[in-house]
């Protein structure tokens, strides 16, 4: 190195800190960080932490831990006053003064994700996912720093009561370590895990890590044990490398254990390494010398280098069986991508020792890719209506793993575990995704719903006549997919509305007496209805959340409401009101031309347990449940519906009914009939020697009436049975 620069002794600044910027204080504006340093102890003297220590102690710490990874000025500036505008007078602009808008937007960042409440109920959760996304984007350091500052504090848990420890320990667990592995930060990820595992597993905790100490010595044998012959043979090939033993982190063992049912030592037997070296050609090969001196273990290669995963993160990886039959899990990378690996985003603001000494700008395109994600989940949660689907799309996407799967021209996709044909569809496009309608794994045809594996060649076929369909819900797994299908069904179900709105207000407006609407009225009506615009309105009244006979009035206010609504609405209207009330998917799925039609073979009225149909081009048919001839329809084409009663409805039901002959029967079933208010429509009466088979029309309004006329046709004196006529009675009939 020619390091001709004398490096400036670092006085002034505690002994953690200086010994931490050292190493590359000659790129650092040392002068800078003692200013901030003794602003931060004077604004925060007095101050003390619930551990006793001085305030400062922690700011200092902050920025060691920035320091140590090799972070610029502002960071290491903007952790040590941290804290200051939070917790002291001083303001915000004042920092700004002293040590630029870098610092104050870092600052400023910094503390209001410190304001963030994340356990609280889902919309002021989303809220503050968005503050958090908000400020990643605008300044990934804020980021950074914060996580130092949480590695801190998680470090120093001990001083505070046990409330305060598992609820930190928690958030730490579920927000700040998946952050962290998101923007590929590992060696703070891995700390952040161990320590919460300490303070919510306690004694898990402490019998692994003990386990883990009485096998060091013999385990620091085994890794000796491989790396003698490694390091051999990367001498004797002249490739430079630097082996070590790398240390497996309680958490990951842990949860190893857990999920796969496996014991400690099934899990530590595997011994862990690490080959760095110069460059990527020095990787491949380190990997042809190791896998030439002891076998590969099948499928245990991953080349992380040609298809790195979506944090940046590039390696190789394999196992090989090593001296003793041990098996040894080797990774091989070069420094470059060890730092990546390590520090990931905040590598972007590392100081590195290039040829020139100076900094290179190539890890700038690394740091898009992992903003790209933040500003991704801002993206989504714009079209996100519900706050809990927002907090899916995070959880999602901050906790998966990952497999690595090809298009049939050998592109890449990187997807979370389980992903199935549509969500690869959606990856390559939200147009290929929008009209899947098949998918070929592997020169195999595969149903949609198929959960890919590592490795699969996926070639989806589209019909530009194909839609998303709900069902698709049921399966996906990335939360792009999950959002733009439901971005697309509540568009169709904006725009079915407002067709079925507009249907109904036209023919509202030509029945109502009064004249056509003037714009200036549609206008008024929309702000006396509280909408912004008149479609609006109609898709409102389309949806049902407003009534026609509210919209006249709105149009009219001035005359008698008695005068401008039409006598009663159509039963078309009425039937559509009533499914709309209960609504699961038919005016989502049925969406051109909604048509109710309930069928003959087994005449439902509300109450009734019923199902929906939805035919080809003839609207939604509606069965009862009982019904025979809903076996025969397929599954997908069935919706949820709820008949629910309403007052002057009539519905026509054909009831059956068997009596011994006598003089006057007829006479009485229809007085019986008529006695609970119910119309007769039609009857047929049929005897055949002493017996007398009838058949009534009648007309009621719900299945609370038809019981009723069920029960009185019964006490007539004769009847032996009486029911409804169904698909089955009428088979029986008929033989
Ligand atoms: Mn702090």
């Amino acid at each position: 190195m020619p390091s001709a620069k004398e490096k400036p002794r670092i006085r002034g600044l505690p002994r953690s800190l200086a010994r931490a910027m050292e190493s590359y204080a000659d790129r650092l504006d040392v002068d800078v960080v003692i200013n901030a340093y003794e602003l931060a102890k004077d604004a925060h003297s007095g101050q003390r932490r619930a551990s006793g220590d001085d305030f400062i102690s922690h700011s200092v710490e902050v920025a060691t831990i920035l320091s140590e990874i090799g972070l610029e000025t502002d960071s290491i500036v903007a952790a040590l006053v941290h804290d200051v505008v939070e917790d002291t007078d001083i303001p915000l602009s004042s920092i700004e003064e002293k040590f630029g808008t870098s610092v104050a937007t870092i600052v400023d960042g910094v503390t209001k994700i410190g304001r963030i409440e994340f356990r609280s109920h889902t919309e002021k959760q989303v809220e503050n996912y968005r503050k958090l996304l908000l400020s990643i984007v605008k300044d990934a350091r804020v980021i950074v720093v914060k996580l130092a500052d949480r590695l801190h504090n998680m470090r120093t848990l001990e001083a505070l009561n046990q409330n305060k420890q598992r609820r930190i320990a928690i958030e730490t667990r579920e927000i700040y370590a998946p952050l962290a592995h998101r923007l590929g930060m590992a060696t703070i990820k891995w700390e952040l895990e161990d320590l919460s595992f300490k303070y919510l597993e306690p004694n898990a905790y402490k019998s692994l890590g003990k386990k883990i100490k009485q096998r060091r010595k013999e385990r620091e044998r085994q890794i000796l044990e491989m790396k003698i012959p490694l390091d051999q043979a990367f001498i004797e090939a002249g490739v430079p490398a630097n082996i070590t033993g790398r240390p497996k982190h309680l958490w990951s063992i842990y949860k190893k254990m857990e999920n796969r049912g496996l014991s400690f030592e099934d899990i530590y037997d595997l011994m862990a390494m690490r080959v760095l070296t110069d460059s990527v050609q020095n990787c491949y090969a380190g990997l042809g010398l190791i896998h030439n001196l002891w076998t590969p273990v099948q499928d245990r290669f991953h080349d992380f280098i040609a298809t790195p995963k979506s944090n940046m993160y590039r390696s190789l990886h394999t196992t090989v069986v090593g001296p003793y039959g041990r098996r040894y899990e080797i990774q091989i990378r070069s420094e470059d991508m060890h730092h990546t690996a390590e520090y990931g985003i905040a590598a972007h603001w590392r100081y590195k020792e290039t040829m020139s000494g100076r900094d290179s700008n190539k890890n700038s395109d690394e740091a898009d890719e992992a903003l790209t994600w933040s500003r991704q989940a801002l993206e989504w949660q714009k079209d996100t209506a519900e706050p809990k689907e927002f907090m899916e799309f995070l959880h999602m996407d901050l906790f998966q793993g990952e497999i690595f799967l090809f298009t049939p021209k050998g592109e890449v996709k990187v997807l979370p575990v389980g992903s199935t044909p549509i969500d690869f569809a959606y990856s390559v496009h939200s147009e290929i995704g929008e009209h899947c309608s098949g998918a070929m794994v592997n020169g195999k045809i595969c149903p949609l719903s198929k959960e890919l594996k590592n490795g699969d060649t996926v070639e989806i076929t589209t019909n530009p006549k194909q839609r998303p369909s709900r069902d698709w819900l049921g399966f996906v797994k990335t939360s792009k997919a999950r959002g733009r299908i439901r971005h697309w069904i509540r568009q169709e179900e904006e725009s079915s509305s407002l067709k079925l709105g507009r249907d109904m207000f036209e023919r509202e407006v030509r029945r109502s007496p009064m004249p056509k609407p003037t714009s200036s009225q549609m206008s008024d009506a929309c702000l006396h209805l509280g909408y912004t615009n008149f479609d609006k309105v109609l898709s409102a009244l389309g949806r049902g959340d407003v009534s026609p006979t509210a919209v006249i009035r709105a149009l009219y206010p001035n005359e008698d409401p008695q005068e401008v609504v039409s006598r009663s609405e159509s039963t078309l209207e009425r039937i559509a009101n009533r499914i709309r009330r209960s609504n699961k998917g038919v005016n989502i799925q049925g969406v051109d031309n909604l048509m109710v039609r309930y069928s003959k073979c087994c005449q439902p009225v509300p109450g009734d347990n019923v199902i929906g149909y939805i035919t080809r081009g003839r609207g939604v048919s509606i069965h009862r449940i009982e019904c025979p001839n809903i076996l025969e329809l397929s599954d997908e084409r069935r919706v949820d519906i709820e008949l629910v009663p309403s007052k002057g409805d009539s519905f026509f039901v054909d009831l059956h009914m068997e009596c011994t002959d006598r003089m006057g029967l007829l006479t009485d079933v229809a007085k019986a009939i008529g006695d609970v208010g119910t119309n007769i429509k039609q009857s047929t009466m049929q005897s055949s020697e002493m017996r007398v088979f009838g058949q009534f029309s009648v007309e009621v309004e719900s299945l609370t009436e038809l019981k009723r006329v069920l029960k009185s046709i019964g006490n007539v004196d004769g009847v032996t049975k009486v029911k409804r006529l169904d698909e089955q009675s009428k088979l029986t009939r008929s033989k």
